[in-house]
């Protein structure tokens, strides 16, 4: 079994590949593909680039040319609940493309349209052995529910309010949801786990330098413990 393992950015993949047995890398898309052992699993981990284009065409090439059997994506990611706080983890349950619109047509905001799915479900056994590494690592505050991608980098008051009312989105970030359509397109469990470097309002950037290490820290730790145990 190979698990593919994608960041959006260096920064959140350092750690991993730190502690990875190197065994070929591959550039495909002017992304570097690391295939090696990594806390007993196989894998090829790779850093996509930001944004749901650069996400999606990774995801692609993991399925197509690394034939990867499950997907786990890792990194940092807005908060948009009240209750969520920088270092927390969020584990999807679900994801949706908060910046896909047809609403002229009588849509809901986020569906895609003539697409047989509003939302893109994760794998019930990876969501599970995440929630496992995160009742072993107590002292982190862990939150599963709904994740909502966009082009956007959220840092307005008003917007987390719409994407709360909207979607019931406990983060937003700005590439799981490609990345899980892509998988479902492709029949790839995948599965993904955030750690909030920001709260998506005023001033996010400020906090997305600040929080962004740590936030990495804790969303590694929880993809390590998973992989110890899968
Ligand atoms: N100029 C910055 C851009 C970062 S974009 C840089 O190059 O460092 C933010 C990244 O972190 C994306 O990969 C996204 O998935 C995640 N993210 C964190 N907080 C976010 C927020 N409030 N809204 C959207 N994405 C966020």
């Amino acid at each position: 079994m190979i698990i593919g393992i994608i960041a959006a950015m260096n920064e959140e993949l350092e750690i991993l590949l730190s502690e990875m047995s190197l065994e070929e890398t591959k550039v495909k898309a002017n992304m570097t593909f690391n295939k090696g052992k990594l806390w007993g699993n196989d894998v090829v981990a790779v850093v996509c680039g930001i944004g749901k284009v650069n996400s999606a065409i990774c995801a692609q090439i993991l399925a197509s040319e690394f034939q990867v059997d499950k997907v786990i994506n890792v990194g940092v990611a807005g908060g948009i609940s009240k209750e969520i706080h920088p270092g927390d983890i969020v584990i999807a349950d679900n994801l949706v493309e908060h910046d896909m619109d047809t609403t002229s047509f009588g849509d809901d905001p986020g569906q895609i349209p003539r697409m047989d799915t509003f939302d893109f479900k994760c794998d019930i056994e990876l969501v599970e052995s995440a929630k496992k590494a995160c009742d072993n690592n107590k002292d982190l505050n862990t939150f599963i529910g709904r994740i909502v991608s966009g082009d956007v980098f959220v840092a307005d008051i008003e917007k987390i309010k719409w994407l709360e009312k909207e979607f019931k989105a406990l983060s937003c970030e700005m590439e799981g949801a490609s990345i899980a359509h892509t998988c479902y397109l492709n029949n790839i469990p995948f599965v993904v786990i955030r750690s909030i470097s920001d709260n998506a309002n005023n001033g996010a950037h400020m906090d997305f330098q600040k929080f962004t290490p740590i936030a990495v820290k804790n969303s590694t730790a929880i993809l390590k413990e998973m992989l110890l145990n899968m």
